[in-house]
């Protein structure tokens, strides 16, 4: 599998992990609470007080413990749904020790078939190949488990349990597919969010994910230097008023082609308003800038969109820090200047102007 399709596998389980990771946390204390609840069975066993179970049972909050830790602090599924399969698996040591213990071990393959059940669980914020390693070695755990315990029929106890896990594994395939309609469909939402219908560039809602939090500065490093266009289609209302509103929509999609054939991939491309386009170029001296700016002037003089011919102006600043609205404003003034000096042209925003 090439990187990409790596990244956008790892970005889907990431995804199905956070979406579900709530149900890992609380599934890890209801299953050691159920458990612990199987002391009662013991005492019932023994027909006393079990305190040779006690130890295999109450040593269960120890790997919790340790789990809720790694689960409050990682967020990593490749981390914590290891961890939960372990923690599952220390579940099935820590029932095999007690039944090891107890007097009457007629009750262990109905132990099993809750154990499935927090398998099934699992498997909603695991990745299927995960899920079905990490419950197929619940056989291993079973016959390793005979040599001490020496179940009534080991046959039977496997012969009971691989249905179940085979039919779990199937479930958690299907799970797996479901959020994966889930996934696309959000993935989509979001590109919408901030894609523009007509031009399919950003819209403005982008500038919220290039920003810290709810701020409005941008989160590019500290000493990156980042340069702002702003480039405004000359007379635009001219080609509405003469060649119809549609033929302005395609005027409009022809520019932002060209703005997406002219800068780089890592830049920003956003429409702005009607027939402004902003673009924040990150890792851009502002002589660069100048340059990129001029070449997109040019290009939009030279090209054919089967209307008519158009220029545009274009104001150009860099981004110091701070409140990018502030920089933004200072490119606009300079496309005002760029306007009013005749037009078709690109203009640096001074300090001072
Ligand atoms: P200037 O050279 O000073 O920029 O003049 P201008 O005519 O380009 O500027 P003005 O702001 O007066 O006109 C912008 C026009 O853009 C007005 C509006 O009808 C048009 N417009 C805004 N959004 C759209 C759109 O989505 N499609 C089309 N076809 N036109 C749009
Ligand atoms: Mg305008
Ligand atoms: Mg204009």
């Amino acid at each position: 599998m090439n990187n990409e399709g790596k990244e956008k596998k790892d970005d889907f389980y990431q995804s199905k992990f956070d979406y579900y990771s709530k149900i890992i946390g609380r599934l890890m204390i209801v299953s050691t609470i159920a458990y612990l609840a199987f002391f009662v069975t013991d005492c019932q066993i023994f027909g006393r007080f079990a305190n040779e179970t006690f130890i295999p049972r109450i040593i269960i909050i120890i790997p919790l413990t340790i789990f809720l830790i790694l689960y409050k602090k990682i967020k990593n599924y490749k981390i914590i749904v290891p961890a939960t399969y372990l923690m599952i698996h220390i579940i099935i040591w820590c029932t095999d020790w007690a039944t090891y213990i107890l007097p009457d071990r007629s009750f262990a393959s109905e132990g099993m078939i809750v154990m499935n059940l927090i398998f099934l669980c699992a498997g909603y914020s695991a990745p299927f190949y995960y899920s079905t390693i990490a419950h197929a070695l619940m056989l291993v755990d079973i016959i390793v488990a005979d040599m001490f315990i020496h179940y009534d029929s080991l046959t039977m106890m496997i012969l009971f349990n691989l249905p179940c896990i085979i039919a779990i594994c199937i479930m958690n395939k299907f799970m797996e597919n479901g959020y994966m309609d889930h996934y696309l469909t959000r993935k989509q939402l979001e590109k919408l969010v901030v894609h523009d219908q007509l031009t399919n560039v950003y819209n403005r809602n982008k500038l919220k994910e290039l920003s810290y939090g709810e701020t409005e500065e941008f989160n590019f490093p500290k000493d990156m230097e980042v340069c702002i266009l702003i480039i405004d289609i000359d007379f635009f209302k001219k080609v509405n008023d003469v060649y119809g509103h549609e033929a302005g929509d395609v005027v409009l999609k022809n520019t932002a082609k060209i703005l997406k054939n002219t800068v780089r991939a890592s830049d920003y491309i956003i429409r702005w308003g009607g027939e402004e386009f902003v673009i924040i170029m990150q890792g851009c001296s502002i002589e660069a800038g100048m340059s990129v700016a001029e070449k997109i002037r040019k290009n939009i003089e030279n090209s054919e969109n089967g209307i008519c011919k158009v220029t545009a102006s274009i104001g150009i600043s860099s981004y110091e820090g701070g409140n990018y609205h502030d920089a933004i404003g200072c490119a606009d003034k300079a496309l005002y200047k760029a306007k009013s000096d005749g037009r078709n042209r690109v203009v640096k925003y001074n300090r001072g102007d």
